[in-house]
């Protein structure tokens, strides 16, 4: 039995042949996924619409849409175990990173932005209008396009169904195909919490869904996680249909930086959860490793002995450290890339190959001797493969930052040093949405999220994820007649 579509309130089949969802860490089929078709994309995008315009949620006081996001995320609570193992058969990431980072975030998303239901404010402002009131009001877009990407499935659907919600804009949600079964409990949960019909509608199925979603005129907003490459035909597709509004979160190439100054013990375990969290296929994962040439050999022999210790496995098995690759396809690329590597010259410390067991699993690599040119150092690789490089010191912190910034993407950067010039100088230099200094990657719902460059357009998270799915209305009142 397949999974079921979310349209207007009602579970559906779907109308086209339904597709396989594997389990990685088998490689063996685990699900059948529904998938929608045309007709039906647009039947969601039409419930999505009359929910919007109807009363029924247009009217609920904040303080009542407030209690449907606490509800869900008491219910993300109330199932979080069933959730977590759901995600990481589907997905493979460790048990450990479903339960706090995928089930628990996802539940403190909703926390957060229900709190925000209650504060999205407007301004006065002071015009030189004679005897004209002129205030502004922060209204819901309309009908949003949620597409999902396939590494952090459950987590990345609350960065976007949390703030749409909580701004009251209704939804089409389009989960990744690799990926799709959290998605589809979360709505069913949403279902359970006592959301309107039509607010929520759920479609599954591949690219081929989300082009007609990117594509289509009922669409007012489109936030889209995943590659830049399929971001720029979703750029494409909004400017040749109506124009929808856009949120972009791409690809990244993150560099770190290593001063000679820096403890290295922390820096290498930093960079280890850095770079290998979910096996590496992280959007502001650590990939590239500028080292002072002072403590490069330190470096590079603490990174291939952290990373030779780590334990590769099922992500349900206690322990496991390192989970497989999402897909059979994405394990190919993570390979032919590592074999490019070799090619051009990088020296292989250790790894470098697909593990000996069933399953997608990579073993964790390390490269020493990389030099800027590579395209290890430029291709976004979504796997467990980290590039040492180096640096000669204090006196090249420009050209390094130039270096730093020598790649397309700008999503996310690091720094480790003991001093607070050098990290101050490095992060107010690296052209990228977020520079963490000593410290690993961790997104947090507080804080924006979002690249410069090919990384996207707009942020999440954030009190920027209120203007993210709002527009705002100028209102002049004009009381001098
Ligand atoms: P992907 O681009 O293959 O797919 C993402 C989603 O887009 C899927 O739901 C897919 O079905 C859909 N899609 C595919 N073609 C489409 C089209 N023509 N029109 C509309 N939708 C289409 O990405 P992926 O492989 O699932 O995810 C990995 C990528 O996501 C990496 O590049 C990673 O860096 C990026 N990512 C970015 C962030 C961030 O916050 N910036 C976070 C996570 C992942």
């Amino acid at each position: 039995m397949a999974t079921k579509l979310y349209i207007s309130g009602e579970w559906v089949d779907g109308d086209s042949a339904a597709f396989e969802s594997y389990d990685p860490a088998q490689g063996k089929v685990f699900e059948q996924v529904a998938q929608a078709s045309t007709g039906q994309v647009n039947d969601a995008v039409t419930a999505a619409r009359s929910a919007f315009n109807g009363s029924e949620w247009r009217d609920l006081l904040p303080v009542q849409r407030a209690a449907l996001l606490f509800r869900l995320a008491d219910l993300i609570d109330a199932h979080a175990e069933e959730l977590a193992i759901l995600e990481t058969r589907d997905q493979g990431q460790p048990l450990g990173v479903s339960r706090e980072v995928s089930v628990r975030g996802s539940a403190e998303h909703f926390r957060y932005y229900a709190g925000w239901v209650t504060k999205i404010e407007g301004t006065t402002s002071p015009i030189s209008f004679p005897q004209t009131l002129h205030y502004t009001r922060k209204e819901p877009i309309g009908v949003n396009a949620l597409i999902t990407p396939w590494n952090f499935p459950l987590m990345i659907l609350a960065w976007k169904l949390a703030p749409a919600l909580a701004t009251g804009n209704t939804v089409v949600i389009k989960p990744s195909e690799v990926t799709s079964l959290s998605s589809v409990r979360l709505v069913e949960l949403a279902a359970e919490a006592g959301f309107p019909p039509g607010v929520i509608n759920l479609v599954t199925g591949g690219g081929e869904t989300g082009a007609l979603l990117s594509a289509h005129p009922g669409v007012d907003h489109l936030s889209y996680t995943g590659s830049t490459a399929v971001g720029k035909l979703i750029a494409k597709a909004s400017a040749e249909s109506n124009l929808k509004r856009l949120t972009l979160e791409l690809g990244g190439k993150a560099p770190s930086i290593i001063a000679a100054d820096a403890d290295i013990d922390a820096a290498v375990a930093g960079n280890l959860a850095g770079g290998l969290l979910n096996s590496g296929q992280v959007c502001a994962a650590y990939t590239r490793f500028y080292v002072d040439k002072k403590r490069e050999q330190e470096f590079v022999e603490k990174l291939a002995r952290g990373v030779s210790g780590m334990k590769l496995g099922s992500g349900l098995d206690a322990g496991t450290e390192l989970g497989p690759l999402v897909s059979e396809k994405h394990l190919g690329h993570v390979q032919r890339l590592v074999e490019t590597g070799r090619k051009e010259g990088a020296e292989l410390v250790t790894g470098g190959q697909r593990a000996d067991r069933d399953g997608y699993f990579f073993q964790p690599t390390v490269f020493a001797g990389v030099s800027d040119e590579m395209s290890i150092v430029h291709e976004e690789i979504f796997g467990p493969v980290l590039s040492v490089l180096s640096y000669d010191g204090p006196d090249e912190l420009d050209s390094l930052i130039a270096r730093a910034n020598d790649t397309e993407y700008g999503l996310a950067a690091t720094v480790w040093t003991k001093d607070i010039a050098t990290s101050q100088r490095l992060a107010n230099g690296i052209r990228a949405g977020a520079v963490f200094v000593n410290m690993p990657p961790i997104p947090d719902m507080a804080a924006p999220w979002g690249g410069y460059k090919a990384s996207g357009w707009g942020r999440e998270m954030g009190p920027q994820a209120i203007d993210a799915y709002t527009e705002t209305k100028a209102v002049w009142l004009h009381y001098g007649y």
